[in-house]
């Protein structure tokens, strides 16, 4: 890639836009218009974390790292200056279009009552958990044309993973919950796979960024877990979609001493309760406080609160968790 080709990247990603996307939030403004935060590529305690919009530079004064967009993708993904390079141009394209996508499933929600009926069983009442959450439903049979009137080419489509190669759309019947850089989509029938997403990597931990201020942090499995906690007024919880962390999310949660308590699905098969246990001796050998809770068997934080659990029953299994 010749120089040309690097700075036209550079000037179409902007190192603010990029790092917003990955949840990275400036805590103060100082001269020159320029940003301080925490710093995403330690553990950081206090905003060491130096941002220059205007040359789209950064520079830590916690570890010492500084450089471009492309500096930051190597560092934030662990990966070479050609992956980084890589994962910016699908970045690029995909980041808008993922954004419009999950604006019109949001829309389509509220004029699909199964979508929201499903919701409803599932325990997820509050709308503004949803609108926080920018939960939308995905009918099937209408994203593709959507999206081709908008101009995008059935190609893009398809290489998004939104459309399947036979041209329909990919998510049918599906809850859709949008993540940094893919799409999750629960089915709500029960004769299709029930959990989808994009090809891809899952992304971070949900909602990490304001997870991380917590010194005790509730993981969970599942997103609908993650709404329920939210809307029983536990805040400090964050969700790995699926009970593996991948390696991105396994060093969000090691960012500094913290207590976590593994909130895994009490499955018949015991499957949750040993990636739990798993889990648990990764993360202590990094220093990390584990508190393992015990569900009533078969559940799930979600079928917890579906099933009448209260708030204050929560409470006292992570006071009970060892
Ligand atoms: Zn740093």
């Amino acid at each position: 890639m010749n120089r040309q080709a690097l700075d036209d990247l550079k000037r179409q990603i902007l190192l603010l836009d990029y790092l917003q996307a990955h949840d990275w939030r400036p805590t103060r403004r100082i001269s020159r218009g320029r940003l301080m935060g925490l710093c995403p590529l330690h553990p950081d305690h206090q905003p060491s974390f130096l941002v220059d919009p205007l040359k789209s530079l950064f520079y830590c004064y916690g570890c010492g790292r500084g450089g471009d967009v492309i500096r930051f993708a190597e560092l934030y993904h662990q990966v070479k200056f050609p992956q980084a390079l890589s994962m910016l141009h699908q970045w690029r394209g995909l980041a808008p279009l993922l954004h419009e996508v999950a604006g019109f499933y949001r829309i389509q929600l509220d004029r699909h009552s199964e979508a929201v009926e499903y919701l409803y069983r599932r325990g997820v009442r509050s709308p503004e958990l949803i609108e926080h959450m920018q939960i939308g439903y995905a009918p099937g049979g209408c994203v593709r044309s959507w999206l081709m009137q908008l101009g995008h080419s059935i190609a893009t489509l398809r290489e998004a993973g939104l459309v399947t190669a036979g041209g329909y759309d990919a998510f049918i019947h599906r809850i859709v919950f949008p993540l940094e850089g893919n799409l999750y989509g629960r089915s709500i029938s029960a004769s299709a796979p029930p959990h989808r997403f994009l090809p891809g990597a899952k992304g971070g931990l949900y909602a990490w960024e304001h997870a991380r201020r917590y010194p005790e942090v509730i993981l969970v499995e599942g997103l609908f877990d993650y709404a329920a906690l939210g809307q029983a007024g536990f805040h400090n919880v964050t969700c790995a979609m699926g009970n593996q962390l991948n390696l991105h999310q396994y060093r969000q949660i090691c960012d500094r001493p913290r207590t976590v308590y593994l909130a895994f699905d009490a499955d018949a098969n015991g499957s949750g309760q040993k990636a739990a246990q798993s889990l648990a001796c990764r993360l202590t050998e990094q220093g990390i406080n584990v508190r393992t809770i015990s569900l009533p068997d078969g559940h799930d934080p979600n079928s917890f609160f579906v099933q009448g659990g209260d708030a204050q029953q929560f409470q006292s299994l992570l006071e009970a968790a060892q």
